[in-house]
């Protein structure tokens, strides 16, 4: 079902707002099972922990968010617990009771007190305006501005221990009908895999995200990079260097995709002015939250930069806040959107988020708020701690 036939019509227009009065926040802490290990240079995990925030009005109105965090600060510095005590102790008081026009007023406020913690503060940021959407009975994708009808899927292949294996994953993300494939590449994980795809796939949409694993030492290997027709390579040096990825882009042909490197509009223009690179992966999680995600978006549309949605191995409540953000007109690539059943055995949320054989995932534009409902039994029951700020 598409906008112009939504059930739900704000009051007076998209832009309608009416004022916030957040009564309770509740952080939980649950653990996902997953179904399969999850695998980075700081370890593995069979349960992805995650932080939720439940935001609730004065008329027992709840709109929900979620932490990208992981337990390791091998992304970015934040670290679930990070999380955990700014949320309890700087940001969650500087919200619950406060006076809010509109969602936008949230990270006004939290920026105004609080430098950094930007995923803390998008858990929050996130949950409240799932809140006004849900108080508005409006699609979260209709108050953030959004309009298409479906967002196409890319799935992220992590590095594989052989060849034969990785092209089972590539083939399996084909018969899915994953629009993309990304690929986690590292120093001597990287031309021999990509050769192996290539000769199979000459077709496939292909990308690589170096996570920060190389250097300007590497830089013949990433070179040859251009034999492969790449999308991009994403963030191939450190999440701090702007000047290392700008020496980098002028000798390159592949597009350079900033991930850790952009985490606000800054960075977006820092980038831009040096010629750090050349896309940018959006992620509301990691920038603040969906305002200062839609400057950035706006930012990169005005000076025509490619913009696409990242994941973070997201619940379906995180997955939610990403389809309704990357209904945007100003993303132009394919997003890392994946649906439930890649990452959970049984996800949070109902129902699933699933794609169709084309790579496509359906936006809910005829449910309110972030358009799937969350299983709070279910999270009452993976909740491995909780905390409470009640203020009347
Ligand atoms: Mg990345």
């Amino acid at each position: 079902m598409g906008v112009s036939s939504c059930h739900f019509k704000a009051r007076t227009g998209h832009t309608a707002r009416m004022p916030l009065h957040i009564t309770r926040l509740i952080f939980r802490q649950i653990a996902m099972p997953l179904r399969e290990p999850f695998k980075s240079s700081a370890g593995e995990l069979t349960e992805r922990p995650v932080i939720l925030v439940e935001a609730v009005d004065a008329h027992g109105i709840s709109g929900w968010g979620e932490c990208v965090a992981l337990p390791w600060p091998d992304y970015l510095p934040e670290t679930v617990d990070t999380v955990w005590l700014a949320l309890e102790h700087y940001i969650g008081p500087l919200i619950a009771g406060r006076p809010l026009k509109r969602s936008e007023d949230v990270i006004e406020n939290l920026d105004s007190h609080i430098r950094g913690h930007n995923m803390a503060k998008a858990a929050v940021e996130m949950a409240v305006w799932e809140l006004a959407a849900r108080i508005e009975a409006v699609p979260l994708a209709q108050i953030l501005g959004g309009e298409r009808k479906q967002i196409a899927a890319g799935v992220v292949i992590g590095i594989q221990s052989s060849h034969g294996k990785l092209l089972d994953k590539v083939a399996r993300a084909m018969e899915d009908g994953y629009q993309r494939v990304k690929l986690k590449i590292g120093p001597g994980n990287d031309l021999e895999h990509l050769r192996a795809i290539r000769d199979k796939h000459k077709k496939l949409n292909l990308a690589v995200d170096g996570n920060c694993a190389y250097s300007l030492q590497n830089l013949d290997t990433l070179k040859q990079l251009g034999e492969f027709d790449l999308d991009f390579i994403e963030q191939p040096l450190a999440w701090d260097d702007f000047v290392g990825h700008a020496t980098l882009q002028s000798q390159l042909e592949t597009p350079v995709c900033l991930d850790e490197s952009v985490q606000s509009l800054a960075h977006a223009e820092t980038m831009r002015a040096l010629g750090s690179g050349r896309i940018v992966n959006i992620k509301p999680g990691k920038m603040r939250g969906f305002t200062r995600t839609k400057a950035i978006l706006d930012y990169c549309a005005q000076h025509g930069i490619p913009a696409w949605c990242g994941g973070m191995l997201e619940t379906g409540i995180g997955r939610a806040h990403n389809v309704a953000l990357a209904t945007l007109k100003n993303f132009t690539m394919a997003g890392d959107v994946s649906p439930s059943a890649r990452y959970w055995r049984q996800d949070i949320v109902t129902p699933d988020w699933t794609m169709d054989a084309n790579g496509m995932i359906d936006v809910p534009w005829s449910q309110p708020g972030m358009g799937v409902e969350v299983n709070t039994e279910l999270v009452e029951r993976l909740t491995v701690r909780k905390a409470e700020l009640t203020v009347n």
